[in-house]
């Protein structure tokens, strides 16, 4: 089935062999400032927990990489005392220590916590004094900015613990409040780094709406997408005031999806929440638009193609109600490759808003709502005759020459350059009608030395 997509194989191809994702871990910067055996063991369990975020995380620069890896990791702690629902005896136990974990974990060098969590989030619990020696470590305003966040997203979990999320929010601001809790702070946390570091302009920080919507963007997606697990484990989010237009029972009735009138108002309820989301993207483009490192783009953009890519895949898609809705490999790895660039964050936004509206019948409730949200989006990205930069167009076309030199002499190199004389057409038309541009972002180095 992906062998028939051309553009993502060739994607994959670039993507695993031509231009990895550069990690710079071990470079002379963190290697002098950080214990290389904490930091060794943060870095493992960042790859065991999120193997997509090590990637992205890895690749940022020597001077803020440390500060997002803890980050990630102390937020991921605190989650994880959040999401055990079996080992505190009590809710309020449970409060206690959400509410104490800026003063325990980030203050006390030897806080640990034992039985909390499973496999590696346990570990990453048990261990929690290795990184907490790799925090002390970090500058004051990196500290403060993470010990603030955490803070106030462990009151906002702590508002959550005592609801009923059997049946899922009440209404849409308080499905809003808990995507700002657990995902817009984050945002909010992770601009204030990347100001910190100077690696983006001071204002960043005080732009609060982008960087709360970028989060909510991600988090709604996930909560979307995540419907049956999340119903199944008694802890769903899908607003009330939503889905009771659409349910003749409770949040389950959408899993009777061999019913006919469950399926069509399954699927309505469905587009309402996805348009929802899409209304963020506005805000999601602009916030990306003002950045200029390019690693911190590259690091902020992927979550962000990924997220429009699932909700183009669940808009309509009855799958969501019986399993698990993913985007292929090949398609991921295409995503990653054309999030380098602003110019390429907006044609791969055009495209999913164009698949969208083209999907959207006018029978959906939501169907106008969707399409005008599509419609901005697709004028806000629109591809202008600057589209894709001569670098990019560069390197597709001295990677198809490499790929074809080797292919001559593997035993099966005939068909390989057949396979090869079939891609190289598409990819150059596809970029010959771009007028070279250079890209307006600048790597760490540049901005660090001016
Ligand atoms: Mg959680």
């Amino acid at each position: 089935m992906q062998l028939t997509r051309l553009d993502e194989v060739w994607s994959a191809i670039t993507f695993f062999y031509i231009s990895p994702l550069r990690s710079n871990l071990h470079t002379s910067h963190i290697k002098m400032t950080f214990n290389a055996s904490d930091l060794e063991f943060c870095d493992e369990i960042l790859g065991k927990v999120s193997r997509s975020f090590a990637a992205v995380i890895r690749q940022l620069p020597p001077t803020l990489l440390v500060d997002v890896l803890v980050f990630y990791l102390v937020l991921r702690a605190l989650d994880t005392i959040e999401d055990d629902m079996t080992a505190f005896a009590s809710n309020d136990e449970k409060v206690q220590h959400l509410r104490n974990f800026h003063e325990t974990a980030l203050k006390d060098s030897n806080w640990c916590l034992d039985g909390v969590g499973e496999g590696d989030e346990r570990r990453l619990l048990q261990q929690f004094r290795r990184c907490h020696s790799i925090y002390a470590a970090l500058s004051p305003d990196a500290k403060n900015i993470i010990a603030d966040i955490t803070k106030r997203m462990a009151e906002g979990m702590a508002e959550f613990v005592d609801k009923d999320m059997g049946q899922g929010t009440v209404d849409m601001q308080e499905y809003g409040r808990y995507c700002h809790f657990v995902a817009g702070l984050v945002g909010e946390g992770l601009s204030r780094l990347f100001s910190a570091s100077k690696l983006e302009h001071a204002s960043l920080a005080n732009e609060l709406q982008l960087s709360d919507n970028m989060g909510k963007f991600l988090q709604k997606t996930n909560i979307i997408r995540d419907y049956l697990e999340d119903y199944e484990d008694g802890r769903a989010y899908w607003p009330q005031t939503v889905w009771k237009k659409y349910s003749k029972g409770d949040l389950g009735y959408f899993k009777q999806q061999r019913l006919a009138p469950n399926k069509a108002a399954s699927l309505h309820c469905l587009n309402e929440l996805v348009t929802d989301a899409l209304e963020l993207v506005p805000d999601c483009l602009k916030y990306l638009s003002s950045l200029q490192c390019r690693e911190v783009f590259r690091f902020c953009a992927i979550p962000q193609v990924m997220a429009i890519a699932t909700l183009e895949k669940c808009y309509n898609n009855p799958d969501v109600f019986t399993g698990v809705v993913k985007i292929r490999k090949g398609l991921t790895c295409k995503l990653i490759n054309q999030a380098t660039e602003l110019e390429g964050v907006h044609e791969i936004f055009y495209g999913f808003a164009l698949s969208i509206a083209r999907k959207s019948d006018p029978i959906d409730r939501s169907y106008e709502r969707t399409l005008a949200i599509c419609t901005k989006i697709v004028g806000l990205t629109k591809p202008s005759c600057s589209g894709i930069s001569l670098q990019r167009y560069l390197w597709s076309a001295a990677s198809v020459g490499a790929v074809a030199a080797a292919a001559m002499f593997s035993p099966q190199g005939k068909k390989m350059i057949i396979t090869l004389g079939t891609l190289f057409p598409i990819l150059l038309t596809r970029n010959m009608f771009i007028v070279a541009k250079g890209s307006l972002l600048k790597s760490a180095d540049e901005i660090l030395n001016n």
